[in-house]
């Protein structure tokens, strides 16, 4: 640590060392009582072995060593009232009753809402407009109720039933038929446009910077976006006359719209918003399928067949491109030269003509098989031991004698993201 803070690296000032384990306990709940005086919330405390030799001695689990524990804070309490109880409406159409409170000093931040998921949540723990409630935040950011005062009731206080209708678009909600949840699936609902828009443009998705709530706000209210398609469709005049846009934040924008285009295909199809497609199962379908055509062709049997791929998400691929509304986005999507498709083609030329790989080690994202299919198809060639004609290794965990062998002839190492960056993940 004090080399790091030697080398200009930012260190924590609170770093300190203890004789013994009597010491640590002390240390900890001392920080635990003097948290709120820091600059920063935390949620516990890291503590170290700082002997390198015990390090050696105390090894590892599977997933950390056993010298380097965090451990966390008691959950934090406060009391506070519910004001109110509100609605939701998320970007998959799910309502969720949110409750309004006092707001309560907790763990260094006002708390002033807390999401009570569902009616069935709600009726087991029998909240109350009006009622007196205990909140806690523990490990997790967001607040959470733990229970009723119910000694606090006065009689004045109004149960809440969900409603039978959106609270934004009027359509009637309908029970998911899994969860507990209710749902609104009026696809053109503005409350579920703004949110698939927002998640469109995210950094993990498409990275549209600029383009934030506030202005999908508008941009919806103004049915100027309606879908994906029409971010594309975006002209500098339309965005300087909305408000608090100005012709440079406009400019900007339209940039990053259009850097947008080159996202990628896991990107692409994880910023769809299909739902139960996460970022990693967007990385396995970009490299299973080459392209949205093969992608939309695919069959449960297909898509299920795939490591990782269970029969819930695969149904509800094939349910999303069975949809004509959604194979048209995909449609309008291609004719604004958005790229879907997984082969980075640099100018006619392919971009890894000529040259020459050789694999080691386990890659997390890619077999040894998949890796291989991947140069090839960018024009590369697979071999099975070092040479000086060896242009790249690529070197994933516990790699061989190939990577001294690399080192040695001064080959260039690769490692699994610089790989995935090379073929255009
Ligand atoms: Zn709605």
């Amino acid at each position: 640590m004090k080399k790091l803070k030697a080398l200009g690296f930012k260190v924590t000032p609170f770093l300190e060392v203890a004789g013994d384990i009597e010491e640590v306990i002390a240390i900890c709940r001392k920080w635990q009582t003097k948290r709120g005086t820091l600059p920063y919330n935390i949620d516990g405390m890291v503590i170290k072995v700082n002997d390198f030799e015990l390090h050696r001695k105390m090894g590892a689990t599977i997933k950390s060593p056993r010298w380097a524990i965090a451990r966390k804070f008691p959950a934090e309490q406060a009391i506070s009232n519910i004001v109110d109880i509100i609605l939701s409406v998320g970007r998959t159409g799910t309502v969720t009753p949110i409750a309004i409170l006092e707001p309560v000093q907790l763990s260094g931040s006002v708390v002033s809402r807390s999401t009570l998921h569902n009616q069935d949540e709600i009726e087991r723990k029998d909240i109350r407009i009006g009622d007196t409630v205990i909140v806690e935040k523990g490990g997790e950011i967001i607040p959470k109720i733990v229970k009723v005062v119910t000694e606090k009731r006065t009689g004045k206080e109004r149960k809440f039933r969900m409603p039978g209708n959106c609270p934004v678009c009027n359509s009637k909600l309908l029970q998911d038929e899994d969860k507990v949840a209710v749902r609104c699936i009026n696809k053109s609902c503005p409350a579920q446009v703004k949110g698939s828009i927002l998640h469109f443009a995210s950094r993990s998705a498409m990275n549209i910077d600029g383009l934030g709530y506030m202005l999908v706000e508008q941009l919806v209210e103004k049915k100027l976006v309606r879908n994906f398609a029409d971010i594309y469709g975006l002209k500098l005049d339309v965005l300087i006359d909305i408000e608090r846009m100005g012709k440079k934040s406009s400019e900007n924008l339209l940039n990053a719209i259009e850097q947008s285009k080159g996202s990628g295909f896991a990107r692409f199809i994880y910023a769809l918003g299909i739902r139960h497609v996460g970022i990693r199962a967007a990385h396995i379908l970009a490299l299973a399928f080459c392209t949205m055509t093969d992608l939309m062709k695919a069959s449960f049997d297909d898509l299920e067949s795939l490591e990782e791929i269970g029969p819930v998400i695969a149904e509800s691929i094939v349910q999303f491109f069975k949809t004509k509304e959604n194979r048209k986005l995909i449609t309008d999507l291609k004719q604004a030269a958005v790229k879907m498709e997984r082969v980075k083609k640099s100018q006619g030329k392919m971009a890894f003509s000529g040259k020459t790989f050789v694999l080691t080690g386990k890659m997390e994202n890619f077999t040894r098989e998949e890796a291989r299919e991947c140069i090839e198809m960018l024009g590369g060639k697979v071999t099975s031991s070092v040479s000086k004609k060896t242009d790249f290794v690529i070197a994933g965990d516990d790699p061989g004698s190939k990577l001294d062998k690399a080192m040695k002839l001064g080959v260039r190492v690769v490692n699994e993201d610089e790989f995935r960056e090379m073929v255009g993940e």
